[in-house]
């Protein structure tokens, strides 16, 4: 095969054990890239320390590998970023895109827009916490190569959103793009729940002058009771004992169907052959 451009990615967060949700993202991404002759990079997004559970990184790898997907590099792990990710953010603050915001959340309306508070600069008397990147009125959208054309609703999302949390901590949103750009990555297959989020990336790198990568969004795998499949799930397919029942199980879950009973490299084999994304069905979320 000849090898393509393609650089994808899967980037956990280690908040818990590889879940059939989470399997399902790294497959899809695994087989967009390397179907092509494409590169495969993981990163774990290891930034936010009171969310982590610990030993889940190192179980995330392993069962990744247990389950036939190898990194084509070194894993990135983000806690080891937080100079580029602060680079980043002063840019941001000097160029005046992001501005020091004093608010805490009981300053906050619920309906989780910003309503702009601190854009002019902070009260009298009060002590910045977090960083808010400026929303502007410019539109925002993209073509999702699943789901087609994709804008942002009129009011903006969030409105002006944080960059930098009141812990000091780095949001997630900054973190993300800054290691995309980083590791040259041009193609990003993720879970439909982070779609709205998409549109803060882009205007993020927008503000940065990164080059974008195209965005595909994944169904979601929702539990029995209609909820996102959370960390705990009894009888998921990752633990099977048998690493090719879940890889096969994702594999139908993405509209691919692949034939029974075949061996782990075998079903890997098939899947390189065959992966075809007009057969995912992006209507289920
Ligand atoms: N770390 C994020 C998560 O586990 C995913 C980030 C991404 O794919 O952009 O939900």
């Amino acid at each position: 095969m000849k090898p393509s451009s393609v650089i994808g990615r899967f980037a956990p967060s280690p908040t818990g054990d590889l879940h059939f949700g989470s399997l399902v993202a790294a497959v899809g991404s695994y087989l967009e890239a390397k179907h092509t002759g494409g590169k495969w990079l993981l990163r774990i997004e290891d930034i936010d320390p009171p969310r982590e559970v610990p030993g889940s990184s190192a179980r995330i790898i392993a069962d990744l590998a247990r389950l036939g997907m190898h990194p084509d590099g070194p894993v990135l792990y983000q806690s080891n970023r937080l100079e580029d990710y602060q680079f980043y953010l002063q840019r941001l603050l000097e160029s005046g895109l992001a501005y020091p915001c004093a608010c805490s959340r009981r300053d906050l309306p619920t309906s989780g827009i910003y309503p702009g508070t601190c854009r002019n600069g902070i009260e009298n008397g009060k002590k910045p916490r977090s960083v808010r990147f400026r929303h502007s009125e410019n539109d925002c959208g993209f073509d999702d190569i699943l789901r087609g054309r994709q804008e942002e609703s009129p009011a903006g999302g969030t409105g002006d959103f944080v960059v930098r949390r009141a812990d000091g901590l780095i949001a997630y949103q900054l973190a993300v793009i800054v290691d995309d750009y980083f590791q040259g990555i041009t193609q990003v297959v993720r879970g439909a729940d982070l779609l709205d989020s998409t549109f803060r990336q882009l205007r993020l790198q927008n503000a940065l002058h990164f080059q974008p990568p195209e965005y595909m969004h994944l169904p979601i795998v929702l539990s029995e009771d209609g909820r996102k499949l959370g960390k705990r799930f009894d009888a998921d397919p990752v633990r099977h004992e048998n690493p090719a029942i879940a890889v096969a199980q994702a594999l139908g879950f993405l509209g691919q169907n692949p034939p029974r009973d075949l061996s782990l490299s075998a079903l890997w084999d098939w899947a390189m052959r065959h992966w075809d994304r007009s057969n995912i069905c992006s209507q289920q979320a």
